[in-house]
C-alpha cells in the first residue's frame, strides 16, 4: 500500500504555522511533550495488563528511549506502550482533541508575538516536535495489531502528513525528529541529559539516553595506551538517566518546587506553572496519597456540562484511570491532580467507582485537603486575587452544593463592596463583618446586573449616608447563590432591595420619627400618585432609603430577580408572572416637588408614569417599552 497523504485540521495547520514563527524561548520543551506521551502510553498499556497479562508477555520491561544521531541529524524518543493503529496514528496525530482549542483559536489575535505568547499557555503536545525538527517520523504498533499492521506517519509540518501501513517488529512507537540545521545542539549528549533529567525525574517509568560508554576498568595512563584509546571505536549503551520513582510517593521535603511544576505540566497537560500545589500522605485506616494542583488559568470548558474534569486515580501507584471526577465535589472541578490509595481494587471500574464507600470517604478527605489549600493560598492576598479572577464564580457553587463545609467556602469568597467601589472581589466576609458597625447585625448586599449599576443604585444611597458598608455582587452566580444563603457567622443575609428594609438599631430615634413624620406630612402626594397609577403597582410608600433619587421600586418578595436573571429564566422557558412593585418615593426630591405642583391631574399622571418608569429603568436596566418611555419624557421636557 502507498503513503496516503492527509491534510491536517486547520486548527493544526494554524498551530503548525505559529509555531514555525513563534520566538520559542524555551525550545527544549518539545522533549518534555514527547516523553510525557510516551509514559501516557506505557501508562495505558500496564493499566490493560493489570487485565490481561498476555499483552506484555513478550516484553514487560517498560522502558523509554532517547537515542541521538549526530551523523544523521536525528532523535529518536521510543517507547513500548499501547502504541497506534494506522487509523489512531491519523486522528491522533492530525487534529486537537484538547479541550481548550476552542478558545486558543478564539483568543488568536493575529499579531504573532502575542500569538506565540498564548502558545505557552495552550500547549501544543505531540505538535511541539516542529519546534526544533523540519520533519517529523512515527513508527508505531498498537498493541493490538499484528507485526504487519505497523505504522508510519511523516510530515514536514506544512499542511499535509503522509501514513502508510508498514512491518514493525516491536510494539510501541518511535518518534524521530529530523533536526534543523539551527538547533543541532540539542543532539549535544550533555545538554539532552539535562533537558531529559528536568522532564523525567518525576516519572515512573525509566528513561534511557543512548551514551558513550565510560570505561570502567581505565588503564595506568602512559603513552601507549593513549594511543590504544584513540584507535578503540566508540562504545555507545543506554544508560538510565531518572530514577524512575513517582514523584507522589517521595518525601514532600526532598522534593524541589521546580519538580512539583513539571509534573503538574505532565499530568494536566497546561503549559503553565500551576498557581499552588498541596502534597499529602496518609496512613492509618484509609490509606492514600493525594496531589492536589490550582491551575493559573481557567480552562475554557469550565461552565459547560461535559467539561473535563476529575483527579488522576492510582491504585498502589499503578495508573487506573483519567478523570476520576469521583473524588472532588462539582465546585472544585477545576483543581487538577491525582489520589493513590491502597483501599481500592487494582480491578475498579468507572461504576464500582461509583458507588464505593471508600471513593465516599476518599471523596471527603479530598474536598477538606482542597479547602485547607485555598484558604493557605488565601493568605498570599496577590495570588489568591489570580485564583478567585480565573475560579470565584465556581467556588460560589460551593456553599449550596457543599452544606457540610459551607462556613469554610463562605470564608474562600471575596466581593466587592461600597467601601472602596473596587470592580475587583476582594472584600471576604470575615472583613466585613470585622468592620461592621456598632450596632449592626446583619450582613448588607445587593446583587444587580453589572458593577456599574450596582454601585450607582438608588437602595445605597441611606447606606452610603450612615457609612454602612454593603456587598455589591455583579455576578450571575451571586443572586442564585444569595437566593440560597441565609446566614454567615450567624449574621443574617439582607438585600438593600428588601421591601420595608429595617436597619434595625441602626436607624436612630431621629431616623424613625422623620419617617414617622414624612408619612404623615406627604401622604397626599402618596395618594395621588397611587391614584395616578392604580394597579399598575403594588402600592405607594415614603421611602426611607433614597436620599438622591426621586424613586424606585421593590419587589414583593423581598428579592427582585435583576432583569438578566428575567432574560435568563425567559430564555429557558420559564413564565415569569407580572410581579408588581411597591413604588418608594423621596418626597423631597425635586422632580416630586415639581411634579404635585402640577395642578392639571391628567398631566400630573404623566409625571406619576415617569417617576415610577424611572425607578423600573434604575432597577432593571430596561423597560418593556422604551419607545412609550422616551415620548412621555419628550413631552414633559417641551412643556
Ligand atoms: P495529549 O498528550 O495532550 O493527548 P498530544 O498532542 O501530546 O496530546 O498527543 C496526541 C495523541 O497522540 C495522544 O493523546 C495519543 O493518543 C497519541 N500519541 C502521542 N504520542 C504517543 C505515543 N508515544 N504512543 C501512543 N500514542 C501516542
Ligand atoms: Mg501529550
Amino acid at each position: 500500500m502507498a503513503a496516503q497523504v492527509h491534510g491536517f485540521q486547520t486548527e493544526v495547520t494554524k498551530l503548525l504555522d505559529l509555531l514555525a514563527n513563534s520566538l520559542y524561548s524555551n525550545k527544549e520543551v518539545f522533549l518534555r511533550e514527547l516523553i510525557s506521551n510516551a509514559s501516557d502510553a506505557i501508562d495505558k498499556l500496564h493499566f490493560m495488563s493489570l487485565t490481561n497479562a498476555d499483552l506484555i508477555k513478550d516484553d514487560g520491561d517498560f522502558k523509554i528511549q532517547i537515542k541521538a544521531d549526530k551523523d544523521a541529524k536525528t532523535l529518536t524518543i521510543s517507547d513500548n506502550g499501547i502504541g497506534m493503529t494506522l487509523e489512531e496514528a491519523n486522528t491522533h496525530l492530525g487534529t486537537i482533541a484538547k479541550s481548550g482549542t476552542f478558545d486558543f483559536f478564539k483568543n488568536l489575535s493575529g499579531d504573532k508575538a502575542k500569538d506565540s505568547q498564548l502558545i505557552g499557555q495552550f500547549g501544543v503536545g505531540f505538535y511541539s516536535a516542529f519546534i526544533v525538527a523540519d520533519s517529523v517520523t512515527v513508527l508505531s504498533r498498537s498493541v493490538n495489531s499484528k507485526a504487519e499492521d505497523g505504522v508510519r506517519w511523516f510530515s514536514t509540518g506544512n499542511g499535509t502528513f503522509e501514513s502508510e501501513n508498514i512491518y514493525k517488529e516491536t510494539r510501541g512507537t518511535e518518534v524521530i525528529l529530523h533536526f534543523k540545521e539551527s538547533e543541532l545542539e540539542f543532539l549535544d549528549t550533555w545538554k539532552l541529559r539535562q533537558a531529559i533529567t528536568k522532564y523525567s525525574d518525576h516519572i515512573s517509568t525509566p528513561v534511557l539516553l543512548w551514551e558513550e560508554k565510560f570505561d570502567e576498568n581505565p588503564s595506568v595512563d602512559n603513552e601507549e595506551d593513549k594511543e590504544d584509546k584513540a584507535e578503540k571505536p566508540k562504545v555507545f549503551e543506554y544508560v538510565q538517566v531518572n530514577d524512575a520513582k513517582a514523584l507522589w510517593t517521595r518525601n514532600a521535603k526532598e522534593i524541589s518546587e521546580q519538580e512539583y511544576n513539571e509534573f503538574y505540566k505532565h499530568l494536566s497537560h497546561d503549559y503553565d506553572d500551576p498557581l499552588t500545589h498541596a502534597h499529602n500522605k496518609v496512613e492509618g485506616e484509609l490509606e492514600y496519597t493525594s496531589l492536589l494542583y490550582v491551575p493559573k488559568h481557567a480552562p475554557w470548558d469550565l461552565f459547560t456540562r461535559d467539561q473535563h474534569h476529575g483527579l488522576k486515580l492510582f491504585v498502589q501507584r499503578v495508573f487506573i484511570m483519567d478523570e476520576a471526577e469521583q473524588f472532588l465535589p462539582n465546585y472544585l472541578r477545576f483543581i487538577k491532580g491525582l489520589v493513590d490509595t491502597n483501599a481500592l481494587p487494582l480491578n475498579v471500574s468507572r461504576e464500582l467507582l461509583q458507588d464505593s464507600g471508600v471513593t465516599r470517604k476518599l471523596k471527603k478527605a479530598l474536598t477538606k485537603r482542597a479547602l485547607n489549600m485555598l484558604e493557605k493560598l488565601a493568605s498570599d492576598k496577590e495570588k489568591y486575587q489570580e485564583f478567585y479572577a480565573q475560579f470565584g464564580a465556581v467556588l460560589k457553587e460551593g456553599p449550596v452544593e457543599d452544606y457540610a463545609n459551607k462556613e469554610q467556602i463562605l470564608k474562600l469568597l471575596r466581593f466587592s463592596s461600597t467601601l472602596d467601589a473596587n470592580p475587583i472581589a476582594d472584600v471576604s466576609l470575615e472583613q466585613y463583618v470585622s468592620r461592621m458597625k456598632e450596632k449592626q447585625d446583619k450582613i448588607y448586599y445587593l446583587t444587580a446586573d453589572n458593577f456599574a449599576a450596582a454601585v450607582n443604585s438608588p437602595y445605597l444611597e441611606t447606606f452610603k449616608k450612615k457609612g454602612i458598608e454593603v456587598l455589591l455582587m455583579p455576578e450571575r452566580v451571586d443572586e442564585w447563590l444569595m437566593g440560597n444563603l441565609n446566614e454567615f457567622d450567624k449574621k443574617e443575609f439582607v438585600s438593600v432591595t428588601a421591601p420595608d428594609l429595617k436597619l434595625g438599631e441602626l436607624e436612630d430615634e431621629e431616623d424613625k420619627k422623620k419617617v414617622e413624620a414624612a408619612k404623615e406630612e406627604y401622604k397626599d402626594i402618596v395618594q395621588r400618585i397611587k391614584d395616578a397609577l392604580g394597579d399598575k403597582v403594588a402600592d405607594v410608600v415614603v421611602s426611607s432609603r433614597l436620599v438622591d433619587s426621586p424613586s424606585c421600586v421593590v419587589g414583593e418578595q423581598g428579592r427582585m430577580l435583576t432583569a438578566q436573571m428575567k432574560r435568563m429564566l425567559e430564555a429557558a422557558g420559564q413564565k415569569l408572572p407580572d410581579e408588581k412593585y411597591t413604588l418608594e418615593i423621596n418626597p423631597t426630591h425635586p422632580l416630586i416637588v415639581k411634579a404635585n405642583a402640577e395642578i392639571d391631574e391628567s398631566r400630573f399622571a404623566k409625571w406619576a408614569q415617569l417617576i415610577y418608569n424611572q425607578a423600573l429603568l434604575a432597577e432593571q436596566g430596561g423597560l418593556k417599552d422604551p419607545g412609550d418611555f422616551i415620548k412621555l419624557v419628550n413631552e414633559l421636557l417641551v412643556k
